[in-house]
């Protein structure tokens, strides 16, 4: 971080490895979020980009795409169009970088709590205030919380990191990068703290819609990724440590020879595998609701198309990323010793990076919260049995019942906000249903494969 040039001018300059930006160049030089590409190759290519664990061109990857659907709904403005061409073709072979700026110190999973102010000053809307996590902060345009000032609804918007011209001459868009945060994974990407100073930004959509849009739209593809990238951290965990299993000899003989470790080395593979299987049959049901017609959309069965794929989506994220930071943990302890050499192989570094996985984009309390209000409000037209077997279309019937039976009872309890054994009781069920429903669901997905 370099916050002053040798004139004393204040450039906030992020500093990062040649090979980076080369990396970082090419990746987005594949045009990604161009419309003309094959959303399944889109897919293919993020699960190749996630396995190689790059999160400084990874996290971008998931942060532009996040921008480019949002824009593509609401870019109604100039600037706005001018920002989504950027990201999706780019402008003179340069494609842009997005970012998303939404955690403040008092709340993360809380935006309501956000404090950042956006004022309307002459036309243009400028934020004052801090966000104090913000990753890619490299990018060129980053999504915003803020509160227009006055109001207590969360509005977006889209703002420039440098105004036009600006970014030869390192004038930052009236905003300073405090400090870089100090992680334990995902460490060769900055994750920023931030304050505006009545940067410029460009509203995007109804400013009273600003957390149904972060979380419809924004935080949705991120957290399609994070069950991608657990499934493309976890490929190449098994990858590895099969390989390494099937040269590495101890005692005289080679590690997969030893039932223990083979046992090890199929359930690693095993998870690998149902992961990824349930993250393409997934992606692969919320394409068949992303190009919907207006009178289709007004049908119930697609709100309840609509309604389950936004719960399968937050199953993936809470479920997937835990799956993987313990699957990284075992593949690692397969290499004995070697297993944490930083410079062995790359299973360190995705284990770290696997556990910031499972805190951004919503930690694991938040959704499992969230999943337990959305069933709770959607039972009278969406009835938990029926909801389960449309989930788990051929699993069996017993299984079906099971996993109906006790989603009523947890939705049946009123509330998880009393502090007494019947709560606490249910909270255990909730962990232990989510993931077993979703491993459920990962395994069907996984013989539709086979
Ligand atoms: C490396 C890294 C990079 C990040 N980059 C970004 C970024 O680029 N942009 C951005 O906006 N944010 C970013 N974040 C922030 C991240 O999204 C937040 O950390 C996350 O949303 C959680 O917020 P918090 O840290 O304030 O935790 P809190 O919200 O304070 O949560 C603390 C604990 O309370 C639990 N909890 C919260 N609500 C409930 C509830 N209703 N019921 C039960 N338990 C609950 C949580 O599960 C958690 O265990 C990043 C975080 C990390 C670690």
């Amino acid at each position: 971080m370099m916050h002053y040039d040798g004139h004393h001018n204040r450039i906030d300059r992020i500093v990062r490895p040649k090979e980076t930006e080369m990396l970082e160049q090419e990746v987005f030089g594949e045009l990604l979020f161009n419309k003309q590409k094959s959303p399944w190759i889109k897919l293919i290519k993020m699960l190749l980009i996630y396995e190689n664990g790059e999160a400084c061109v990874s996290c971008p990857v998931t942060c532009t795409e996040g921008l480019v659907e949002l824009l593509d709904k609401y870019a109604d403005t100039p600037e706005l169009k001018h920002i989504l061409m950027h990201c999706r073709e780019g402008i003179d072979g340069d494609i842009a970088i997005g970012a998303q700026y939404l955690s403040e110190i008092q709340g993360g999973s809380d935006v309501q709590a956000n404090r950042l102010e956006a004022l309307e000053e002459d036309g243009v809307w400028r934020p004052y205030g801090s966000k104090f996590f913000c990753s890619a902060t490299h990018a060129d345009y980053a999504v915003i919380t803020a509160k227009p000032q006055g109001s207590e609804d969360v509005a977006l918007f889209v703002m420039p990191s440098w105004l036009p011209g600006n970014k030869e001459k390192e004038i930052r868009n009236s905003y300073t990068i405090d400090r870089i945060k100090w992680k334990m994974g995902t460490s060769e990407l900055t994750s920023g703290e931030l304050t505006f100073n009545g940067a410029v930004a460009y509203p995007v959509g109804p400013l009273d819609k600003g957390i149904s849009n972060v979380v419809g739209i924004v935080l949705t593809y991120s957290r399609l990724t994070v069950g991608l990238s657990a499934a493309a951290f976890m490929l190449r965990a098994a990858r590895e440590a099969t390989q390494y299993t099937e040269f590495r000899e101890v005692f005289g003989q080679k590690v997969n020879q030893f039932p223990m470790a083979k046992r090890q080395i199929d359930e690693i593979n095993y998870f690998a595998q149902r992961t990824t299987a349930g993250a393409f049959k997934l992606y692969r049901d919320f394409l068949k609701t992303d190009g919907a017609t207006s009178e289709e959309k007004s049908k119930l069965e697609f709100k309840k198309k609509q309604f389950k794929i936004r719960e399968l989506i937050m199953l993936q994220k809470l479920v997937g990323s835990m799956d993987s930071t313990d699957v990284l943990r075992k593949a690692m302890s397969m290499f004995g010793g070697y297993g944490i050499m930083e410079d062995f192989s790359s299973l360190p570094r995705l284990y770290r990076d696997s556990a910031i996985n499972e805190l951004w984009e919503g930690p694991r309390n938040v959704l499992m919260s969230q999943l337990f209000r959305d069933m709770q409000s959607a039972k009278a037209w969406y009835p938990p049995t029926e909801f389960v077997a449309d989930v788990l279309e051929g699993a069996t019937q017993t299984l079906i019942e099971t996993f109906a039976k006790e989603l009523s009872e947890i939705i049946n309890h009123p509330s998880l906000f009393v502090m007494d054994d019947a709560t606490l009781d249910i909270c255990a069920r909730i962990d232990r249903f989510c993931t077993e429903f979703f491993h459920t669901y990962q395994d069907l997905a996984l013989s539709e494969v086979n």
